[in-house]
């Protein structure tokens, strides 16, 4: 059963059916292309969506591309996690890359920009090079190496790629316009030494690309169409066209064999930028989730209360719901930040949808049935899902030992209160109507258990089987229960700007304490034999999922995956 949206129309969907009815395409390609330094986060679903969902809506092609030009930062644990990550989300690429693999192309584009007079070698530290580039307000300077003479830009460039220089000692700078009012294009630097080795070419070589330049150009090499990306590179795209302009790499001779071998038809793509997206409650940089990791303020990247992707679905979030939730988000250049119940609402409609009931008590409290045998035991068939017969019924035990959440019961109720008192009556879901007879106390005075007699003409099919009773509450027979862990979560973060700044505070201060706090519960028995990452709603609850690392037959394990409404949007 799928509660999937259709797709909306937005200005990058517009852009791209334009394309295609004008005929500049024949067919699109796009591409999500993640570094691998990270996971991935609930941020990067709305990327991923997109180029997939584009590529899919049109018949096109999206390949996932590990962008990992920078040595040292990437490990291979990120990589197969992002494959897998992708995948779950619902996605296929056509082809697997990584920027790495075009090391060679980059090198002869790096060349022929050098003897076309637009790339020279600069000596100028770091330091030296912030203080040449200008402000915002005052144009830069040249520097004083910009005129070296192809010759001398060839040898020193080729004495940078032998290892010659050491760590920042040269730079291979784009000779563009120091005056520019786009900071960007006062020279950046294309090519920086780092004498690292890197995951994927070992140390085959000592100078890395920069973004920009191997960006701009691994999407040309792919022949991708749409070059979607976030706002914060719009003051890049004029740097991503002076690349593609001077490096028009499906017409340059020299670098045919090379794309030939690496099976790659070039184009030249354009550069489309949307906003990011952003929730409240959550911090989402990689930086930052990461600095909860290895401080140890969650138990890991793939912690339930984590933004992650491996973090929300080993909450129990489906697939379907996030991408129905970006979906909904839209496309746009505004910045915004959305409501964390946004996405939690759409979890709620897609488990309400497809996610079996059961019945289970997170906080027990012995009720006791007087007026049947203590050995009454009897199998009631219940539906499994109230809107969706073809979900089938279910055997659940009932005897006279039974539990009840104990926030049904009341010992001095307020005003509407319709559920248990003393002396007072409610409906057992499924088994009739009891009254509580008699409560019984702890020397502290605690309540520990209920004495009730059942009125058996109420019984399903029974003579009182409709008489009216406010109140119906859910219940577990003890003899037929399984007890298992149930870890019931909330938000992360108690601000819902953790983000911001508040009074030299940071996120870490406004962890929220109790987002997770683990309980012992009592399940229906048929709860016994599910799979890791099984999705229920206990019923008054809310949605369940069997933990998908420590979920056992003998040893359940359940997480809360959220209440069955908002509590958050009833308290503001
Ligand atoms: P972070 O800022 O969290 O470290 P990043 O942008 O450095 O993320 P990348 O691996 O470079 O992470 O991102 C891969 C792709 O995902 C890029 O195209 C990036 O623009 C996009 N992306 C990252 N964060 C978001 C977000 N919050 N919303 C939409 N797209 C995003
Ligand atoms: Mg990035």
């Amino acid at each position: 059963m799928s509660s999937e949206n259709p797709a909306p129309n937005h200005f990058i969907r517009q852009i791209v059916m334009d394309d295609l009815d004008s005929g500049k395409h024949a067919s699109i390609a796009t591409r999500f292309p993640p570094e691998p330094n990270g996971y991935l986060h609930i941020g990067h679903a709305k990327s991923i969506c997109l180029n997939f969902g584009l590529a899919q809506e049109f018949g096109g092609r999206c390949n996932l591309r590990f962008d990992d030009t920078n040595p040292a930062k990437e490990e291979q644990e990120y990589v197969d996690a992002i494959k897998e990550d992708v995948t779950w989300l619902g996605f296929h690429w056509a082809e697997l890359r990584h920027a790495s693999d075009y090391f060679e192309l980059f090198h002869r584009c790096a060349l022929r920009l050098i003897q076309d007079g637009a790339a020279y070698v600069c000596d100028l530290n770091a330091e030296e090079v912030r203080a040449y580039r200008g402000t915002l307000t005052e144009p830069g300077r040249p520097s004083p190496y910009r005129d070296r003479t192809i010759a001398e830009n060839l040898d020193l460039f080729a004495r940078m790629r032998a290892g010659e220089f050491d760590d920042g000692a040269r730079t291979l700078r784009a000779k563009i316009d120091m005056s520019s009012g786009n900071i960007n294009l006062r020279d950046p630097a294309l090519y920086r030494i780092r004498k690292v080795a890197h995951q994927n070419t070992g140390d085959a070589w000592c100078i890395y690309p920069m973004y920009d330049y191997a960006h701009a150009l691994s999407d040309a090499f792919e022949g991708i169409t749409h070059s979607l990306c976030t706002l914060e590179f719009e003051d890049h795209r004029p740097l991503y066209d002076w690349c593609l302009d001077r490096l028009p790499v499906w017409a340059m001779p020299e670098l045919a064999d090379e794309l030939a071998r690496l099976e790659l038809k070039p184009g030249r793509s354009r550069q489309i930028e949307f906003s990011r997206l952003n929730l409240d409650f959550l911090v989402m940089s990689k930086r930052k989730l990461l600095a909860l990791v290895t401080d140890g303020l969650v138990s890991g990247w793939d912690d339930a209360r984590m933004p992650t992707l491996r973090g929300i679905r080993r909450r129990g979030y489906t697939p379907e719901a996030l991408r129905n939730f970006v979906r909904n988000a839209g496309v746009t250049k505004q910045q915004s930040v959305l409501e964390y119940s946004l996405l939690e609402n759409e979890v709620r409609n897609d488990l309400d949808v497809r996610a079996e009931r059961r019945l289970a008590v997170i906080d027990p409290l012995r009720l006791t049935i007087t007026n049947l045998p203590a050995d009454h035991d009897e199998l009631l068939t219940l539906s499994n899902h109230p809107k969706d017969e073809s979900c089938g019924t279910r055997q659940v035990g009932f005897s006279s030992q039974l539990v009840i959440e104990r926030e049904d019961f009341m010992e001095v109720p307020p005003k509407g209160f319709h559920r248990l008192v003393p002396g007072g009556e409610v409906r057992l879901r499924s088994v009739g109507i009891v009254k509580c007879e008699e409560v019984i106390k702890d020397d502290a005075g605690n309540v520990i258990e209920l004495r009730c007699t059942l009125d058996l003409t109420s019984r399903p099919g029974g003579t009182g089987s409709d008489r009216k009773i406010k109140g119906t509450i859910h219940w577990v027979s003890t003899r037929h229960a399984m007890q298992a862990e149930v870890r019931l979560y909330d938000r992360l973060f108690t601000v819902a700007d953790p983000d911001d700044d508040h009074d030299g505070k940071s996120y870490r201060d406004y962890l929220n304490p109790l987002s997770v706090r683990t309980v012992t519960a009592f399940l229906e028995g048929s709860l016994k034999a599910v799979e890791p990452e099984s999705r229920f709603q206990f019923e008054r609850l809310g949605y369940f999922v069997a933990d998908r690392l420590d979920h056992r037959a003998d040893r359940p394990v359940f997480n809360r995956i959220c209440t069955l409404r908002d509590s958050y949007a009833k308290a503001k």
